[in-house]
């Protein structure tokens, strides 16, 4: 129902299955029959898309965002009317920019494992509420962008501080961390989402949780040094 509620996954997935464009519509702004006011929100997640999709080398007039009221049949009509016409001349998702359909798949998929990361970095901007449309353009830069990939952070258990004490393994979200009773953990970083959990609840006394960026992250310890040999059971 509300424009607030599409989320950067809906719209990832929208391109990952093949659309060649979004559209979403919303409220008009500052008519929002709650008090959340959604459509602020929708808006500050389509500027902020529109430039991920510069990043990964998509047209961002590909997503595109109106706000109108129930009684605005004629904006509706002329909007959508406009927005197939950009998308046509555009030609397929993909093919338009000259990516490859596996590139392009890649490129997205990669996007949407990093949602929460982009959602969580970017939490405050993505709450405001923008006054006119003219600060739209600059509200995310392309730099910013840049630099929010380029400075990525990364977590990484080191295996001489891990005490295998399995809170950041009952934690994680998106179960991205292998371990066991008495085994080292380590985090599969094809599943983590970055979201930092692991290292708020690692114990203190342990601290064995990194937070990385700019870096390689460490190979994992292989699986069979993984068994954790506590101090006086040594043989
Ligand atoms: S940052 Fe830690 S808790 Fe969060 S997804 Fe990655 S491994 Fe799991
Ligand atoms: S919370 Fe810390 S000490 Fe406990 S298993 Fe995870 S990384 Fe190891």
């Amino acid at each position: 129902m509300c424009s607030g509620r599409v989320d950067l996954a809906f719209v990832l997935k929208a391109f990952l299955k093949g659309m060649d464009g979004v559209f979403i519509g919303g409220c008009r702004l500052n008519e929002c029959n709650y008090v959340t006011h959604g459509n602020y929100h929708a808006l500050n997640m389509v500027l902020l898309f529109k430039r991920i999709m510069e990043h990964i080398g998509l047209n961002p007039e590909r997503l595109k965002i109106e706000f109108m009221s129930a009684a605005d049949a004629n904006i509706f009509v002329e909007t959508v009317n406009g927005f197939v016409k950009t998308v046509k001349a555009l030609g397929p998702l993909g093919e338009g920019e000259g990516i490859t359909p596996r590139e392009l798949k890649s490129r997205l998929a990669e996007m949407s494992k990093l949602v929460p990361y982009l959602k969580l970095v970017n939490q405050e901007k993505l709450a405001a509420h923008l006054k006119t449309p003219e600060e739209y353009d600059g509200f995310f830069t392309k730099e910013e962008i840049d630099g929010l990939f380029r400075d990525m952070v990364s977590y990484y258990i080191d295996p001489e501080k891990c005490q295998a004490c399995m809170t950041c393994l009952r934690r994680c979200p998106v179960e991205a961390i292998v371990g066991g009773k008495n085994k080292i953990h380590v985090i599969d970083q094809d599943k983590c989402i970055k979201c930092g959990t692991c290292l708020e609840v690692c114990p203190s006394r342990f601290d064995s949780v990194r937070k990385i960026s700019g870096e390689p992250v460490p190979p994992p310890i292989p699986e069979e040094k993984r068994m954790l040999v506590r101090k006086g059971k040594e043989k």
